[in-house]
């Protein structure tokens, strides 16, 4: 893994171990796999899909590195990929919005 796609995993690590889900991995791939069953962020968009990959039932966060251009969108990746973790079975609903608003402000507190 290269050093920047080690940062994020890192971040995305530590975001996860700070709202609790202590016992998630992060994974950097090239690709974003398929969802491995229909209990993921499948709501996402076509963007966010590509991006990231919540799959609560692996406890794990997909991350790609192909699309890890771009600091700023890697961190909302990030930012939405741990609120889908945080709210099982919640797609991208009030409690996924209060999530992703904790999450931000978690990150922001700690540069
Ligand atoms: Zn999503």
């Amino acid at each position: 893994m290269k050093s920047r796609e080690y940062a994020f995993a890192k971040r995305a690590l530590k975001l996860l171990d700070a709202v609790g889900k202590t016992d998630w991995g992060v994974r950097v791939v090239a690709e974003i796999p398929e969802p491995p069953s229909r209990e993921t962020c499948r709501d996402c968009g076509s963007q966010a899909k590509t991006l990231g990959l919540c799959w609560p039932k692996g406890k794990i966060l997909f991350l790609s590195s192909a699309q890890m251009r771009d600091d700023a969108r890697t961190r909302e990746t990030i930012y939405h990929e741990v609120a889908h973790a945080m709210t099982p079975g919640d797609a991208h609903g009030l409690a996924f919005e209060a999530a992703l608003a904790r999450v931000r402000k978690l990150d922001a507190s700690d540069e």
